[in-house]
């Protein structure tokens, strides 16, 4: 059994089939890219996972076990975290009042809480930031935030959500740095992105959706010379 499976698994909001019959695996330290046109149902997959909506049809499992029917909640527990495209550190707190309320996840202690916080905020290289109100960030600090965010609550998995969307190339490379360093210390990476150049370099697979539906899988080259994928970005 894979790592991680999406077995099946179809969305729909009342006529529209946001998500339909979509399966693919992930093994464990992978990074699996997920790219398509706007609106073809990625944040979709993503909010089904971590069980923001219920799936209209099929199965999640998480190192064996189903975990489409677990409550929102449990599936941060169980190790799965996410950020969010749209990034809403809670604007009126520091930096690191922000990465602290995720570290809360795993201990009650607020010195323990805070020495997490505390690494995690140099490991993202927000060290100078710490004492910022989070709304005074530009983007991309903001973006690096909440990938802090996220990792604070100490995931096994972690989705990502258009991490480099909004970014210049020199800062999209920074963020592709980090997300190998995270990956480096053993956390499998599902990452989402609209533009597939970024995904290119760093997605040790990747899955193309539209409306949808898969229209292609595989390492990153074959998928970019996919007729289907090419189709798709050409009409975007
Ligand atoms: P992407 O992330 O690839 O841009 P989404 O997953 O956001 O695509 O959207 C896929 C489709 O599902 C779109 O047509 C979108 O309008 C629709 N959709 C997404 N979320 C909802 C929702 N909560 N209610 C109704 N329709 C939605």
């Amino acid at each position: 059994m894979s790592y991680f499976e999406v077995k099946d698994i179809t969305k729909k909001f009342g006529g529209l089939t946001a998500v339909s019959s979509l399966s693919f695996t992930v093994e464990k330290g992978e990074i699996f890219g997920i790219i398509g046109p706007n609106g073809s149902g990625k944040t979709t997959v993503f909010n089904l996972i971590s069980r923001f909506f219920p799936l209209t049809a099929g199965e999640i499992y998480f190192k064996g076990k189903r975990i489409d029917q677990l409550p929102a909640h449990k599936i941060c527990e169980i190790g799965i975290g996410r950020t969010f495209q749209v990034v809403k550190p809670l604007r009126r707190m520091t930096v690191l009042e922000n990465v602290m309320a995720g570290a809360f996840l795993r201990t009650n202690s607020m010195g323990r809480a805070r020495h997490r916080a505390e690494e995690i905020i140099d490991f993202c290289g927000l060290t100078r930031y710490k004492e910022r109100e989070a709304k005074s960030l530009p983007i991309p600090l903001r973006k690096r935030l909440e990938i802090a965010r996220a990792l604070a609550t100490g995931p096994e998995l972690l989705l990502l959500d258009e991490t480099c969307a909004g970014l210049n190339p020199k800062e999209s490379e920074e963020a592709i740095e980090l997300i190998r360093k995270i990956r480096d210390t053993g956390i499998t990476i599902i990452i989402i992105e609209h533009i597939m150049k970024v995904m290119m370099g760093i997605s040790d697979r990747i899955l193309a959706i539209n409306f949808g539906r898969q229209i292609a899988l595989g390492k990153p080259q074959e998928v970019a010379n996919h007729p289907e994928v090419i189709k798709a970005y050409l009409g975007d």
